[in-house]
């Protein structure tokens, strides 16, 4: 498959690992798990995030940017990830967070400061529903003092950013053959919907069967195909992606958000430990630990079976662990 992307810097330490779980499935009596490890596709900017970003900066260097702006919320990777990468190839970081800081920065919070983002703080009663109010507020005020904002949207889930997952379609697809496996789904967190519909996009691409699982950390499945859709129309309008987005089957599970977005129950705390203690993969309570919370009881409910392949996309998010520490109760 000869596809054209759009201009790409390599930002993420690629090909990320694709792992078997041997001690979790046999636990399960389910499918036989993998990880596909995104989580080490960098160090201080790894995660999915990074991924987009390649195609993000790349933009903002051909447009002639010299600032980044984007949003997120206190403990955003999205925002840790740009804030890292900015500092690495010379832009100036401007972070419009949801929520203020109770205590000592700490996670991604800390690691924003130390890389030189400057910051501003709305209380969530104010910015909610209306981040690209903010965000262009911000890039006005950019302008203002003579620089060259470019504003990425929440999660960098946009036309461009998600062609990084296009690209890891085509990744994954290269992992597959070497195995020799072809799965029968990848389930992995969803949060602003730009892996899904990359993946999504990628899959179909590669003439892939494997089923795309989003696992819902906010809002319901609904939005997502909405927000899926959306961003797959313009990113087919805008570079030629040749994909139909109302053709494609969107999977979201939106049972397992729990409290809400960045609120985890003590079951997911649970899942956290027992992950770690078993396979020494780290999870955290926004994400990761989400969703492979869901995928177990996905698997005990039947829905993924023993002699099927199933992959865990590792997300990242580690950093968002430290800023919950409390809730381990180690
Ligand atoms: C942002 C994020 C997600 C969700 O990805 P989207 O593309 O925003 O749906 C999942 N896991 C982690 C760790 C993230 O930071």
């Amino acid at each position: 498959m000869d596809l054209v992307y759009p201009p790409r810097l390599r930002l993420a330490r690629l090909p990320t690992p694709l792992e078997p779980l041997d001690r979790l499935s046999a636990e399960l009596g389910g499918p036989r798990l993998w990880i596909k490890r995104d989580d080490l596709s960098d160090c201080a900017a790894s995660g999915n995030k990074i991924r987009k970003l390649e195609f993000v900066l790349a933009h903002a260097k051909d447009q002639g940017c010299d600032t980044l702006v984007t949003c997120g919320g206190l403990q955003s990777n999205h925002c840790r990830a740009t804030a890292v990468l900015g500092a690495r190839h010379g832009f100036r970081v401007r972070l419009v967070l949801r929520g203020v800081p109770e205590s000592m920065p700490d996670g991604n919070l800390l690691i924003d400061m130390l890389c030189g983002a400057s910051i501003e703080y709305h209380a969530h009663s104010l910015i909610r529903g209306r981040d690209l109010e903010f965000l262009a507020r911000a890039c006005e005020k950019e302008r203002a003092a003579g620089y060259m904002p470019l504003l990425i949207p929440v999660g960098a889930s946009d036309a461009t950013g998600v062609w990084g997952y296009v690209v890891a379609a085509e990744e994954l697809s290269g992992d597959f053959r070497r195995i020799g496996i072809e799965p029968r789904a990848i389930v992995f967190a969803t949060g602003s919907g730009g892996t899904q519909a990359g993946l999504c996009a990628g899959m179909a691409l590669q003439d892939l069967s494997t089923e795309v699982w989003g696992i819902a950390v906010c809002d319901d499945a609904e939005w997502f195909r909405n927000k899926i859709v959306t961003d797959l129309t313009e990113c087919a309008n805008r570079y030629s992606l040749p994909v139909k987005p109302d053709d494609l089957a969107i999977h979201v599970l939106d049972q397992y958000i729990g409290p809400g977005y960045a609120r985890a129950t003590t079951d997911v705390f649970h899942t956290i430990k027992h992950v770690a203690r078993l396979e020494g993969i780290l999870l955290d309570p926004v994400y990761t630990g989400k969703a492979m919370h869901g995928l177990i009881q996905e698997i005990r409910q039947g829905r993924f079976r023993r002699g099927e392949d199933v992959v865990f996309l590792h997300t990242g998010g580690l950093f968002g662990l430290f800023a919950q520490r409390g809730e381990l109760h180690l």
